[in-house]
């Protein structure tokens, strides 16, 4: 069956890093067209000083010296003009650099080949922060950002106070966003107590499918608007370079990709929120998905997929909530029989598990997640395993509408909710 996606537009949290303890909600902006043009200003200049830092540094290396962070913020506020941007949001832009440089020397200290830092065109430099101070929420859905003005935002969510920065970005399709960035109070796990554990398997051919029989089926949101993507990138290609054609073409092909990341969003956010409302305790395997994709035929589907932003907003939402969640060692986990514990080698090919020991008739990656709650399992302290013992469910055809997992079979859904 096929899902309808309702699109986020306004407000959703975007990112985490729940071991730093950082939140990120984004908000959308509304600004009017002189604080637009504002904005505009203020970007462009902080775009030009990032390059004349770069053009500085480079300088200076041809002259056989290194130029320092101190030299270079001396030099901010004669590349600034003051009443465009805001004090701090230029000194970010020397932050900015010097973790670029950081980066760089830390990847060719790994062996990588690295270059030098290019300039920024315009096409990619998109955004300014707010560090610490420059901005205020104001109650009439406002917010209110220096040397810019008051600006209509909305605020359907309650920020915390701690607000670390603000970025302010602008997409491609001339939409506006202020990415909040705030410490995150994470709850204490409080779940190890309580016993609705589930092992969760990832796959391709359907989108996850867990311990408790359910099955959500792959979306297919790359594939679904592929044919468009290539009209569109067929007819960009054809258009001359600089016309205003050109510059057409290229925000209908920015509007398809970002229909693209809402909707996956959308899924993401509801899939991983029926999860964490569900159960207490989560285990899912530990994928390396840099290694996944250097398998051609599966590379698109696996980016498809986003499994990491996937397991991102589960642990995020899973440390909000006070749950647990953990990441399992993936090895042998779709091989290995979870009655018997015997390896039961199969190519990918092969999509259920039969086991030759003990006879155990099974789809292939309910068996994997099986095993992933078992090795999760026994990974928990001794007093907080679970004492009853792993309970086997026929296959069950399940499907996800609007979010919600249905299970087809009664005696499924009744064990999961036990
Ligand atoms: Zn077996």
């Amino acid at each position: 069956m096929k899902a309808n996606y309702i699109i986020i537009t306004r407000c959703c949290i975007i990112c985490t890093k729940a071991k730093d303890k950082m939140l990120s909600y984004k908000l959308r902006l509304y600004p009017t067209k002189t604080q637009e043009s504002k904005l505009d200003d203020a970007i462009e200049s902080c775009r030009m000083v990032y390059n004349d830092f770069i053009f500085e540094s480079r300088l200076a290396y041809k002259e056989g010296y290194k130029i320092n962070f101190d030299e270079l913020q001396r030099m901010i506020p004669y590349m600034i003009p003051k009443d465009r941007v805001y004090s701090k949001t230029a000194q970010m832009v020397l932050w900015q650099f010097y973790n670029n440089l950081k980066v760089l020397s830390s990847l060719s200290k790994r062996g990588k080949r690295t270059g030098k830092l290019r300039f920024k065109p315009k096409s990619r430099y998109n955004s300014i922060n707010y560090n610490q101070s420059g901005f205020k929420f104001l109650p009439d859905n406002k917010i209110k950002l220096s040397k810019i003005g008051k600006i209509k935002c909305i605020i359907h969510r309650t920020i915390p106070r701690k607000i670390k920065e603000i970025h302010v970005k602008k997409e491609l399709t001339g939409v506006w966003y202020a990415i909040v960035v705030c410490e995150n109070e994470c709850k204490s796990i409080c779940s190890l107590l309580r016993k609705k554990i589930i092992g969760i398997d990832v796959g391709i051919n359907n989108y996850c499918y867990d311990s408790d029989g359910h099955v959500i089926e792959h979306p297919q949101i790359l594939r679904n608007s592929e044919e468009k993507l290539k009209r569109s990138q067929r007819k960009l290609s054809r258009k001359i370079k600089g016309s205003s054609n050109q510059w057409k073409e290229k925000l209908r092909l920015a509007k398809i990709h970002q229909k693209i990341k809402y909707q996956r969003n959308d899924f993401l956010h509801k899939i991983s929120k029926y999860y964490v409302d569900s159960y207490d305790t989560i285990f899912v395997e530990e994928l390396k998905i840099q290694n996944m994709v250097k398998n051609h035929h599966m590379a698109k589907s696996i980016y498809d997929s986003s499994w990491n932003s996937f397991f991102q907003k589960l642990e995020y939402k899973a440390a909000n909530a006070g749950i647990l969640f953990t990441k399992v060692a993936p090895h042998g986990t779709s091989q290995s029989c979870s009655n018997c514990g015997r390896m039961v080698k199969k190519t990918l090919a092969i999509r259920t598990h039969c086991c030759p020991h003990c006879g155990l008739v099974i789809d292939r990656d309910y068996n994997a997640s099986l095993n992933i709650k078992q090795r999760g399992t026994d990974n928990l302290p001794t007093g907080c395993r679970e004492v009853t013992p792993l309970e086997r469910t026929p296959l069950t055809v399940a499907c996800m509408i609007y979010g919600h997992v249905i299970s087809l079979n009664k005696e499924t859904d009744d064990f999961s909710r036990k």
